[in-house]
């Protein structure tokens, strides 16, 4: 097995004698076929193969694989977005009238999805801390749950999702832990090594890096016996009549099955591919992107740092940070960094974190976060505004948190404009 910064750089695409050294776009909506019994292997899933780029691209493939080897999993598909990825990796196995045990911090637009668009869909969430006991996790879970889902590091509230004991909750009562790895990456931190059983990513953050290309990932460890919980996984357990009868768990294995179900049933009904240029563009930030995650957390530790020792400054959380709430379990699930995301509140609350925002020169205002360039946010006025303040609480964001995406620029460079916006409040 390879180290993690080869299978960044080569993972994913062996080309043969003669064939491109850089993955190929294959720009084309369809494929060619010279009989329909060919074709028809296909659908029926008899064999793996392109027929319509709806469903799956060769140069999507590539760069799954690539993702997949880096997590250590066993099959993973891209999505058009984080958003897609996140509902594909839940829709796949629950439905209406089905639960999911959540933890509570986790991405405003991922709560969102959750609590209020697939609600409406039938499916109950119930939202937990992510430093519940294992007795609370436990009250959590219904008959009916069928998933339990967490952060690696929460986006932005930035607490460290123990996943061993999020894993153990969910295994106990029979069902898989789902595990948005984004903002650790697989570089800093592989949550199938710790018992989680499917993987997400927005790829638009740190796997991408340059902000080029929205994108998502799900990744399947294989290691879920699907078929040992048949009654609570009817939809991969029993025959799907959209697919001649197929059962997947039985054709395809804890290896293949959760994603042979995603792309075949939920890329084919909802369509949410992500363009193989873009695949392609994400390709290209993958390759650097155990170099660039070295450098987002040194820069971001020397940005804890200053703004810790500053007393304009009311707090700082960076898991990273000794003394910081999460500093022991970043420790131990992310001992080599965690992430170039710090969040900290500025004495004044709301009115002085909007101040400081407007006076900076270098780091821009942007929704976006994990970018080569860096930027900040105050969530509870853009990316939170529609929650309630209890609700904001409840997802680790206080009102005066300003969310700070450290680059790999300069990092003096970087505290210098930060001190300049301070001393202008
Ligand atoms: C951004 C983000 C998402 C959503 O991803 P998109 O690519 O924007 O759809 C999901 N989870 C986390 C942790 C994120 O930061």
């Amino acid at each position: 097995m390879s180290k993690i910064e080869t299978i960044c750089v080569q993972g994913g695409y062996t080309p043969r004698n003669g064939e491109p050294r850089q993955i190929p776009i294959v720009q084309s909506t369809t494929f060619k076929y010279d009989t329909s019994e060919d074709m028809a292997k296909l659908f029926d899933l008899e064999e793996s193969g392109y027929f319509y780029t709806r469903l799956q691209n060769p140069t999507n493939d590539y760069v799954a694989k690539k993702i997949c080897e880096m997590e250590g999993g066993t099959a993973a598909m891209l999505t058009s977005s984080g958003q897609a990825a996140s509902f594909f990796s839940i829709f796949n196995i629950a439905g209406c009238g089905d639960h999911v045990v959540s933890s509570s911090t986790i991405y405003g637009g991922t709560y969102n999805l959750f609590a209020v668009t697939m609600k409406r869909m039938g499916i109950e969430f119930t939202f937990v801390s992510p430093d519940a006991t294992e007795e609370e996790l436990d009250a959590a879970f219904r008959p009916n749950t069928k998933a339990v889902f967490g952060e690696t590091i929460a986006n932005p509230a930035l607490a460290v999702l123990d996943i061993e004991k999020f894993a153990k909750a969910a295994h106990s009562h029979g069902v898989p832990l789902i595990v948005d790895n984004t903002f650790a990456t697989p570089v800093n931190c592989r949550p199938f090594e710790w018992g989680a059983d499917i993987v997400t990513h927005s790829t638009t953050k740190y796997l991408d890096g340059h902000g080029a290309a929205v994108g998502g990932c799900i990744v399947d460890s294989g290691k879920f016996d699907w078929m040992a919980h048949a009654d609570k996984f009817p939809g991969l357990c029993t025959p799907d009549e959209s697919y001649h009868g197929i059962t997947y768990a039985e054709k395809f294995g804890k290896e293949g099955a959760f994603i042979t179900k995603a792309t075949a049933q939920l890329m084919r009904d909802f369509g949410s591919i992500q363009s193989p240029q873009n695949a392609f563009l994400l390709n290209l930030g993958l390759e650097s992107v155990h170099l660039r995650i070295r450098r987002h957390c040194e820069n971001a530790l020397k940005m804890a740092q200053f703004l810790k020792s500053d007393s304009r400054v009311a707090w700082v959380s960076y898991c990273g940070l000794e003394g910081d709430k999460y500093y022991e379990l970043a420790k131990k699930y992310l001992p080599d960094g965690s992430c170039g995301v710090v969040s900290f509140g500025v004495k004044g609350g709301r009115k002085a974190a909007e101040k400081f925002m407007k006076h900076l020169k270098i780091i821009a205002i942007e929704t976006h976060v994990a970018d080569a360039r860096s930027c900040c946010l105050h969530p509870a006025s853009a990316t939170h505004r529609q929650m309630t303040d209890e609700e904001l609480y409840a997802a680790g964001v206080s009102p005066d948190l300003v969310r700070l995406s450290v680059g790999i620029e300069n990092a003096d460079d970087l505290i210098a404009d930060v001190k300049q916006a301070l001393d202008q409040i």
